[in-house]
């Protein structure tokens, strides 16, 4: 076990931002933590970090409590904060090694420094200034200190929010790559984030958990009533013929000749629908099933 989190509650105020919240992320997993904004992913972040005391519960970063004042549990850690802040009048190499030196890793940091830069991609920009970067760039750098001290447990908050789409593909190549022999605990409000990067998904709303799951399992999380399927025939068909098919559901025409047809139940329609256009002399010019995806899945869980 690497991350453990054991009933935590937050409140701010009468405002409770986490609600009883458990959840393990084990070695070597790149865990999603997904939901909208105001969800409580930052707030979870930070009481997993110590920046945060919990109201209540605990958490465990390789079985060791955070928040005891215990100096090793930082050492684990490696967390990229929301919104990334830095100091934007150093230099990027500069900061590094005093990122390195509150790590007390003075000794070891140019080596450790060197590695990290070349990791990150931030080789020709070493010694520029912060705020001279871009967006991107200062990200990179934003990795680049959570991943200093070589943690074991990375926690990255909202890595890719605000970059243009090519960072956003550098960016989270970055994170798998250092995820290759980490921990990572990645929050984002978007789908395809966890798509293209994570192996599980804990999907949190109004502080509460509701789904964590394996990704390629999270689709069945969502008993997905009816059966959507787009069959485009080769000629004109009333609306009125296709509701005689069994155990249709709506039905709309979305192109010429082409219909999106939905199931009344969950059973596949398609055998139907073919059957229909034999009976009514049609031919079938394509017939697909919709594939549920992980965006449904998410606003079915926090709607
Ligand atoms: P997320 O990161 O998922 O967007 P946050 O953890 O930042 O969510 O916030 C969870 C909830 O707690 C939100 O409703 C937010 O307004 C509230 N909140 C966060 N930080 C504070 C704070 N320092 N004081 C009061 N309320 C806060
Ligand atoms: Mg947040």
């Amino acid at each position: 076990m690497s991350i453990l989190v054991e009933s935590v509650s937050k409140l701010y105020g009468k405002q409770k931002a986490l609600d009883n919240v458990s959840f393990e992320v084990k070695t070597g997993e790149i865990v999603g933590f997904l939901g909208p904004n105001g969800a409580g992913k930052s707030t979870m972040m930070k009481i997993i970090t110590g920046f945060l005391p919990p109201a209540s519960g605990r958490v465990l970063v390789n079985g060791l409590e955070v928040g005891t004042g215990n100096p090793d549990v930082k050492r684990q850690i490696g967390y990229l904060p929301e919104n990334n802040p830095l100091y934007p009048e150093m230099y990027v190499r500069e900061y590094l090694g005093f990122v390195a030196s509150i790590y007390g890793r003075e000794k070891k940091s140019k080596k450790q420094i060197d590695r990290i830069i070349e990791l990150t991609g931030l080789s020709p920009e070493q010694n520029k200034q912060i705020g001279s970067l871009s967006k991107g760039y200062r990200q990179r750098v934003g990795l680049a200190q959570a991943l200093i001290h070589n943690p074991a447990v990375l926690i990255l908050d909202e890595a890719t929010t605000g970059l243009d789409p090519n960072q956003i593909i550098e960016i989270r190549n970055l994170i798998k790559e250092a995820g290759r022999e980490k921990t990572v605990l990645l929050s984002t409000h978007i789908m395809q984030e966890v798509e293209a990067i994570c192996e599980r998904v804990i999907i949190i709303d109004h502080g509460v958990i509701m789904a964590n799951e394996e990704k390629s399992k999270i689709y069945s999380l969502v008993n997905q009533p009816k059966q959507i399927i787009i069959v485009e025939f080769d000629k004109h068909v009333e609306l009125s013929e296709l509701s005689g098919i069994e155990n249709i559901g709506n039905v709309k025409l979305i192109r010429n000749n082409t219909w999106q047809i939905e199931s009344e139940g969950q059973e596949d329609i398609r055998p139907a629908v073919f059957n229909f256009a034999v009976s009514k002399n049609l031919t079938v010019l394509s017939l697909q099933k919709q594939q549920s995806n992980l965006e449904e899945v998410f606003r079915h869980l926090t709607s």
